[in-house]
């Protein structure tokens, strides 16, 4: 069996932390699996849905490299689901309602305040059908066939098909509701996996009875607790933390990736270099109950340890043209984010904003010139450099070093000063600690 997962959100909104998490399960399983990774945009619902959302759905999966091996849309698929729901029809699986909401709603508030599960009351198929009123359309549970399935996360599911209403399938004005497009849909694309939130897991009941009133076989679920930010539930802000936010920030796709792999499981969250690798132990048996926490901090700290290990030829083609292999090997260690290696290059290759020095510190910069004069620069520069500036001011430790690091890079901190000092080079260490002496 070749494993088929889909990852099927509607184009009403951008894609955000909590959906592209389940997007990242349903291709890392099919990427273990050898098998197909397929998206469907759930578009049926034509007022709510935008060309603009779906198009950007596809691009923020391309970004993170999540990328559909098949793409389908709803809306395209109209006549299929046609042909299925007369179908089940003629099979006695959907029936015609008359019932208005403030019928339904009447009467669910009588059952309830007589302490009774306010589950849909099937009418008499006799019964009268009211004037002028056009039907709604219901799937027919099988009250005789106990629903079992059992999770591949939640373990097995049992419900009690008595006790779940009728699903609505279709409306008035022969509109879909979500859940038979998507059955249908599961069986003609062979879906074999369907993974998403734990909100849907009462759906599922109900689906997996339409499996078979369509002749197929149920696929197998994987029911993911849900996301909420550390700090409580998943906020407005976390509801707008996407791809887009990511991409503006300068996060590596990667970075979220490894956090949305990993939390909620009970493998700990390690920066992974490629989906190949996030995908090679992905497992649902690691996958716990309980919601998994979601803090951007987590993914700000994975993106420093990414890069911190990152190889030159994955960034060489997002560097500066004249960045070489030692450039990013001697910075990488100092970035949080890709966006800050164009500052330290300069530090290394180009000019720097010159630093204001406290009289103390021009006076050690002044010595400074004086000691890298005659020092040759293939030796161990920084050592030889402060080793002399030592001698002649009597200075030691952060009164030693922090004003020369801070005429020579700009800055008051960054990586370690001897790869820096030697890469940078005698001439424009030279004029930077005497630029810095003189101010
Ligand atoms: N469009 C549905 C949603 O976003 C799809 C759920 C499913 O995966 O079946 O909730």
């Amino acid at each position: 069996m070749t494993v088929v997962t889909r990852f099927a959100p509607s184009p009403t909104g951008r894609l955000h932390v909590g959906n592209i998490r389940t997007a990242l399960h349903n291709f890392l399983f099919a990427r273990k699996n050898g098998g197909e990774f397929l998206l469907r945009i759930d578009d049926t619902d034509r007022e709510r849905s935008t060309a603009e959302f779906d198009q950007a759905i596809r691009d923020d999966l391309d970004w993170l490299g999540v990328t559909p091996d098949r793409i389908f849309r709803q809306s395209e698929r109209f006549d299929l689901y046609e042909r299925e729901f007369q179908r089940l029809r003629d099979g006695g699986w959907v029936y015609a309602c008359y019932e208005t909401p403030e019928e339904l709603e009447l009467r669910r508030k009588v059952l309830l305040g007589r302490g009774l599960p306010p589950v849909y009351e099937r009418k008499p198929a006799d019964a009268p059908v009211p004037e002028g009123r056009k039907p709604h359309w219901r799937f027919k549970l099988d009250h005789d066939a106990p629903i079992v399935f059992d999770d591949l996360i939640r373990g097995e599911q049992r419900f009690d098909p008595k006790l779940l209403s009728d699903p609505v399938v279709r409306r008035e004005d022969g509109s879909w509701l979500y859940l038979l497009p998507s059955v249908i849909d599961d069986v003609d694309l062979g879906v074999t996996h369907v993974v998403r939130g734990e909100d849907h897991v009462s759906n599922s009941a109900a689906q997996t009875q339409m499996f078979v009133a369509l002749g197929a076989a149920p696929p197998r679920f994987a029911h993911e607790a849900l996301l909420v930010a550390a700090e409580g539930k998943l906020s407005k802000r976390l509801g707008s933390y996407g791809a887009e936010h990511l991409r503006e920030e300068g996060v590596e796709p990667m970075a979220l990736l490894s956090v949305l792999a990993r939390i909620g499981t009970s493998q700990p969250v390690e920066p992974a270099a490629s989906l190949d690798e996030l995908a090679r132990d992905f497992d649902f048996g690691h996958f716990g109950r309980a919601p998994a926490h979601f803090d951007p901090r987590e993914v700000e700290l994975i993106n420093a340890r990414l890069l911190h290990k990152m190889d030159y030829p994955a960034v060489a083609d997002r560097l500066p043209l004249q960045a070489s292999e030692e450039d990013w090997l001697l910075l990488r260690q100092n970035l949080g984010h890709l966006s800050d290696f164009g500052g330290w290059f300069e530090v290394l290759h180009g000019d720097i904003e010159p630093p204001e020095l406290s009289h103390d510190e021009r006076l050690v910069a002044k010595d400074a010139v004086t000691a890298a004069e005659p020092l040759d620069w293939s030796t161990e520069p920084w050592r030889a450099l402060t080793d002399a500036v030592k001698a002649s001011t009597g200075k030691k430790g952060r009164e030693l070093f922090h004003p020369l690091r801070l005429a020579l890079t700009g800055r008051e901190s960054g990586p370690e000063m001897a790869g820096l000092v030697a890469r940078m080079g005698k001439q424009r260490a030279l004029d930077r600690l005497a630029a810095a002496a003189k101010r």
